[in-house]
């Protein structure tokens, strides 16, 4: 079926599964196998060389993995996808593929707490450094703070737990005036609210663990490309590289983008860090994305008008110094807001608790309604102490770079009745200052 003509929520519940083909089958069956008997010689042939569409081993694909990878890519209109078994896998393999044998990426200082963490500890010793961009909200200066091997620019199209917005259409023309590719980690956003591709974006990043699938039952990664990036320049090397596994009939050695034109990204991911790495997603875990999927339209509206609701009610309340959601009228962010997010800014939102340390932690033990936990993006509402729990890995400095102060409090809203969010947050405030 062409489901590229169809709207989004026609695609989110149609595109790349066809009943017809899966014994009519209306809900996508779970192909739990390991690997795929080969009808002949010719056949594994065929699939080794890569000329021959199919499947031979789980890790590398599995139907069931690859209707979800169909769906995805359809919705943000992508040349090319892969998932993966987590939205780390997602954001590692695609940094090592950019910057493997060394180089550097530019960040904003406003990133989930595993994103910085890792970007301190582990990246450095594959030889990946990483550079807290200062003018990443004035892309006008962006420029000064790229250097020659820079490889990329990385960034949160709605941070984790700040919610800045970021002019991705701006940054992405500055990454690509330095023949440098943009990757947006679009995890709060999900392809409902938001779609960098359309904005500039050379690659985006998906935890499909949060708002995609919007459930909280399974951890899921995916990586997208627009196909328009020129790959084969002397910052990529390995882009230009040929190989034995890539030859052609006549034994003729071939590089990723000679074999895949349309998506060397993502298919370098599948054939050399899915493949030798090995994060893939299981058939299972990639069911409960799709599904989870069907709905993700309704939830995310949903959610971003609870999340309105919930701000609006903490702007007023004595017990809160501060509120962060860009679509409120004294956000910051509230023109990028109403230039790039016409259907709502998402779940997310963060407050300042007014009062000491043992009232705030007093206040987070009263909550009875919210889960109090780490996750984002679930039909519940969840609360978190951020600067504490998902960036306590981060040091007083870098807290402060990244603007998390202690007294944050972060809330993923869900899918209850706000009236009953509001009533919990409330008698939670009593019983704190009490
Ligand atoms: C959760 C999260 C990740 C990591 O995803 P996992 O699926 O937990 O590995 C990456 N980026 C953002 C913005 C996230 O919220």
């Amino acid at each position: 079926m062409a489901t590229d003509r169809y709207q989004f929520d026609t695609q989110r519940l149609r595109a790349g599964y066809e009943p017809k083909e899966h014994n009519y089958a209306v809900s996508p069956p779970i192909y739990q196998t390991a690997a795929y008997d080969f009808r002949d010689v010719e056949n594994a042939a065929g699939l080794f060389g890569l000329r021959e569409p199919g499947f031979l081993y789980t890790r590398v694909g599995n139907p069931t993995v690859a209707v979800l990878e169909e769906r995805v890519r359809t919705l943000d209109k992508a040349a090319g996808i892969i998932a993966l078994a987590s939205g780390m896998a997602a954001i590692s393999y695609t940094l090592l593929n950019l910057a493997e044998g060394g180089g550097r990426i530019l960040t904003s200082p406003y990133l989930y707490g595993g994103s910085t963490d890792s970007f301190k500890k582990i990246y450095p010793k594959f030889g990946i450094k990483f550079d807290y961009a200062k003018n990443i909200e004035d892309p006008e200066r962006l420029a000064e703070e790229i250097k020659p091997d820079t490889k990329a620019i990385f960034i949160e199209s709605i941070s984790n737990p700040n919610t800045v917005l970021l002019d991705i259409e701006a940054i992405a023309k500055v990454a690509h005036e330095h023949g440098i590719p943009l990757v947006v980690d679009n995890t709060v956003a999900t392809p409902y609210l938001y779609n960098p591709l359309a904005h500039g974006a050379d690659i985006v990043v998906y935890s499909a663990t949060k708002g995609l699938n919007g459930h909280g039952n399974a951890i899921a990664g995916l990586v997208l490309e627009g196909g328009n990036f020129n790959y084969q320049t002397e910052k990529f090397p390995q882009f230009s590289e040929k190989y034995y596994t890539l030859r052609d009939i006549d034994n003729k050695l071939r590089s990723f983008p000679e074999v895949f034109p349309d998506a060397p990204f993502t298919n370098r991911i599948r054939f050399n860090y899915l493949n030798y790495f090995g994060a893939a997603l299981s058939p299972f875990d990639a069911y409960l994305a799709l599904v989870g999927l069907e709905t993700i339209s309704e939830r995310l509206s949903r959610q971003s008008r609870n999340a309105l609701t919930l701000a609006e009610y903490l702007l007023k309340h004595p017990q809160v110094e501060w509120v962060r959601y860009p679509a409120l009228k004294n956000s910051p962010h509230y023109g990028l807001y109403k230039r790039d997010f016409p259907k709502g800014a998402g779940g997310i939102l963060s407050f300042g608790f007014k009062g000491t340390k043992e009232q705030r932690e007093a206040f987070l033990n009263s909550i009875e309604l919210f889960h109090y936990h780490v996750n984002i993006g679930d039909a519940r509402s969840l609360i978190v102490n951020s600067p504490q729990t998902t960036h306590g890995e981060l040091e007083a400095e870098e807290k402060k770079i990244a603007d998390i102060p202690e007294n944050l409090i972060r809330i993923s809203a869900g899918l209850e009745d706000a009236a009953d969010l509001i009533a919990d947050l409330e008698q939670a405030f009593e019983k704190a200052v009490s």
